[in-house]
């Protein structure tokens, strides 16, 4: 397939912040986007050309959107399966069927993963009670219950600790398909955001540390502050997983890092096939965004210089966290991005602040 050049337009599935921000990037670069989105108000709808809104189970609305435009990419790992299919039938579909099927399915996942032989906790395929015991006999507790699909910020997951009741457990992911994984004593968690192309060039920015409030993405700070042995593990660990999935575009591997023997190691826990809120950093913070490097790569273009330009913290504006935007617009070096949305829930990501500090 040749490369899409200028004046193409890229199709995006999902109309999230993720989505507004690559479809931004896309312009810069002169090229068109599509959104394709149910859901009324999404923030990339305002900032792309075109929107379609229609259901991800609408085949007739799929092919029309895939007619229209040259390449498609996603900003969600929840594309079902099939619309992932009906649109790869007709266009590009980067990150392919493959790299949405596995990363979408928290056990198949790990299965790719711990096949390798890259570490993960130790994890077991959940489908009832029974089997619920019998994984906590294998892998004891503290351990970690999650949903196979449809997780996120720590929805869809409880903790199983020695005095937590397994059938209140089980119960409260409502009979779910889920995955039961061993805790997993971390010093940090760290996540690589990289870049792959359709010709296997690979590109990864600087490891990012990352902190959570109540489940949900607080702050990334880079450098992460590791051995450089650990961030180099991590960089190799990413690229072995980007290369087998046959990857194209950007993706995210979240990371533990643990202490062995009193070197750092990294234990992956999960990989996100899209642009990541822990790469947020890079829009300042780096010679080429994460959103610029997702679109050459799934435009078919060579990737950009993943050089980090300082000491960088991103900062997310969690519901209210937003109202401040009149104090961070007066901040010098404060790099303040809202995403549009009208509604400040709790728990909602509104948008970001970055501040980029001398080269350390
Ligand atoms: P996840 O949805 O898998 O990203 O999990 C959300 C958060 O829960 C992670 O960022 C960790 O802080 C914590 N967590 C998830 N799985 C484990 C585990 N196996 N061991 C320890 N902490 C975990």
């Amino acid at each position: 397939v040749s490369p899409i050049g200028p004046g193409g337009t890229l199709g995006i599935v999902g109309g999230g912040q993720l989505g507004r921000i690559i479809a931004l990037a896309a312009a810069r670069y002169g090229l068109k986007t599509h959104v394709y989105c149910p859901d009324p108000d999404s923030p990339a709808f305002e900032v792309a050309g075109r929107h379609t809104r229609r259901g991800y189970d609408d085949e007739a609305a799929l092919v029309v959107f895939a007619d229209q435009v040259d390449v498609v990419t996603y900003e969600f790992e929840n594309v079902p399966r099939r619309t992932a299919e009906i649109l790869a039938a007709r266009k590009p579909l980067r990150p392919g069927v493959i790299a949405l099927a596995t990363t979408q399915d928290r056990f198949a996942e790990k299965s790719f993963v711990a096949k390798l032989g890259i570490p993960t906790a130790p994890f077991r395929a959940v489908g009832g009670e029974a089997d619920l015991l019998g994984a906590l006999e294998e892998i004891g507790r503290p351990a970690v219950l999650k949903t196979r699909r449809f997780g996120y910020d720590g929805k869809g997951q409880v903790m199983i600790r020695p005095e937590t009741s397994a059938s209140d457990a089980w119960r409260t992911l409502r009979g779910a398909p889920c995955i039961l994984e061993g805790f997993v004593d971390f010093e940090e968690e760290v996540s690589v955001v990289a870049a792959r192309t359709v010709g296997g060039e690979f590109a990864a920015f600087d490891l990012c540390a990352n902190t959570h409030s109540h489940h949900i993405l607080d702050t990334t700070r880079v450098p992460a502050g590791v051995s450089g042995e650990a961030e180099r593990e991590a960089v190799a660990v990413a690229a072995r997983i980007a290369e087998a999935l046959d990857y194209v575009g950007v993706l995210a591997v979240e990371m533990f890092l643990v202490r062995r023997g009193g070197e750092e190691h990294v234990v992956v826990n999960e990989i996100a096939p899209r642009v990541h809120n822990s790469g947020h950093w890079t829009i300042e913070g780096a010679a080429t965004s994460q959103f610029e490097q997702h679109v050459r790569a799934v435009c078919g273009w060579p990737l950009g210089s993943a050089e980090r330009r300082g000491r960088v913290e991103m900062k997310n504006l969690i519901g209210h966290d937003a109202d401040r935007w009149r104090e961070l617009l007066g901040e010098p070096g404060a790099h303040l991005h809202l995403y549009g949305k009208s509604e400040a829930r709790p728990g909602r990501k509104m948008g970001h602040v970055t501040r980029v500090f001398a080269k350390p």
